[in-house]
């Protein structure tokens, strides 16, 4: 692979003492960070095959997306006054057209999901949904970087879920990626609410043989403590630490209702992060707000998510760390409780650190991939400031990301997408949203 030099940019290298290079530069050479320093102390460009000067761009890790689920994109703009945080809100709007979803939607789908995640700075999510082995075809035509966990709903049928235990487990063993940009998961949708006590058991043990991690909704919906202290006397994060659960790597997201004692189940846990995905739960209308402080305090990995994109309805990281932020200081009553810089680590490192892929991406130290993104900041919006992690933050929009590379491999170009155009992703997207709606409403007038 080539070799490049990114330079004259300022560098937020989101290292462990958050080190920002003014006037810095970066070489990457095999896909991985090969060196980076301040200015004045670049190599000679003619050393390198590619030589990008970035003057007036930021530059920092590709931005992590907790939580998704990048097929509903085929929902967007469908479920508006619906909460997608309640078994009914969900049931309608989703649940019921979802039924007629086929995996030939869904490629297309994810396909367009991928390019606007992409085009606004992300270069990593973490997925969780039906059709897995499609979405993975998908996200690897992309090139992006992916946790793909196989959702399994049981919903009372016994048979359905052991059948989907059984699909899952052979698509932890196929389909771990050989470039290592796919991993593969397991997804409990929603523990209890619509997995039996005997399905999640086996699921643990599942995620225990292969090493992989559990991707559920964590206390999302009212429903998920309402029927775990009617059946057992404890919260739902409490009924799971008591049946195994939290003894392999859990990464949960939303947990909008968590309790103190629900809290230290997360801090005791070898290794439990949270998904918080503060655009959803404020668009749901609950009370419950994610205890992203609290869960902190504790030594608590807390990434940042979008949900799907009918229940936010963007991709945009840095417009969720923004949201993030806020609802923070709205919950704890107090001016900023997060700093900037922390809301930066928790869109990268963060959210590597809960998807268990901080060792190869979420900061920009030699030795790591090179998933790097290049904010443009010489538009309007972006005046001079102190502090460039608030700017970017709280003045910041993903559609000013001008270029993305994963593991080295540059993705977007100039705001344009590399591997395929942008305009034929959208054309097989809305032939197969027509359909898919058709579909619908003619399933809608059988019933
Ligand atoms: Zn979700």
């Amino acid at each position: 692979m080539a070799s490049v030099l990114l330079n004259n940019a300022t560098i937020l290298t989101v290292d462990r003492a958050g080190t920002v290079l003014e006037g810095g530069w970066i070489s990457i050479a095999g896909g991985r960070i090969a060196a980076l320093g301040p200015a004045g102390s670049a190599p000679a460009p003619e050393d390198f095959d590619t030589v990008h000067d970035l003057d007036g761009h930021l530059i920092m890790p590709g931005l992590v997306n907790a939580h998704t689920h990048a097929a509903m994109i085929l929902f967007r703009g469908r479920a508006e006054g619906q909460s997608l945080l309640t078994m009914e809100g969900w049931y309608n709007a989703i649940r019921e057209p979802e039924l007629v979803m086929e995996g030939s939607d869904v490629g297309p789908a994810v396909e367009l999901s991928c390019a606007e995640m992409l085009l606004s700075g992300t270069t990593a999510f973490c997925e969780q949904y039906f059709f897995a082995s499609e979405i993975t075809a998908a996200v690897a035509r992309s090139g992006m970087r992916a946790v793909i966990a196989y959702g399994i709903v049981e919903l009372g049928d016994e048979a359905h879920g052991l059948a989907e235990l059984d699909k899952a487990r052979a698509f932890i063993g196929q389909q771990r990626s050989s470039d290592g940009r796919i991993v593969p998961w397991i997804g409990p949708h929603a523990p209890y609410v619509d997995n039996s006590e005997t399905l999640l058991k086996a699921e643990i043990e599942l995620a225990r043989a292969h090493g992989c991690g559990l991707h559920l909704h964590m206390a999302a919906g009212p429903e998920d403590n309402t029927q775990t202290l009617e059946r057992y006397g404890l919260t739902a994060t409490q009924a799971l630490e008591q049946d195994g659960f939290f003894s392999v790597r859990v990464h949960a997201a939303h947990c909008l209702d968590l309790s103190p004692e629900d809290i230290e189940v997360f801090a005791r846990a070898p290794a439990a992060s949270v998904a918080y995905c503060a655009s959803a739960g404020l668009r749901s209308g609950r009370a419950g707000i994610c205890p992203a402080i609290a869960l902190r305090d504790k030594g608590v990995t807390v990434a940042l998510g979008t949900d799907n994109v009918a229940a936010n309805n963007a991709y945009d990281m840095i417009s969720e760390m923004r949201v993030a932020g806020l609802v923070a200081s709205h919950r704890e009553n107090r001016a900023q409780p997060i700093s900037s810089a922390d809301l930066v680590r928790m869109a990268t490192i963060e959210g590597a650190r809960a998807l268990g892929l901080d060792g190869e991406t979420g900061s920009l130290e030699v030795g790591k991939a090179a998933d790097i993104i290049a904010i443009d900041l010489s538009g309007a919006g972006y005046s001079e400031t102190p502090d460039i992690e608030t700017l970017l933050v709280y003045s910041g929009s993903g559609r000013d990301v001008r270029h993305v590379w994963v593991a080295g491999e540059q993705l977007v170009a100039d705001r344009k997408l590399v591997r395929k155009d942008l305009a034929e992703i959208r054309s097989a997207y809305s032939t197969t949203y027509e359909a898919f709606w058709t579909r619908v409403e003619t399933a809608r007038k059988v019933a």
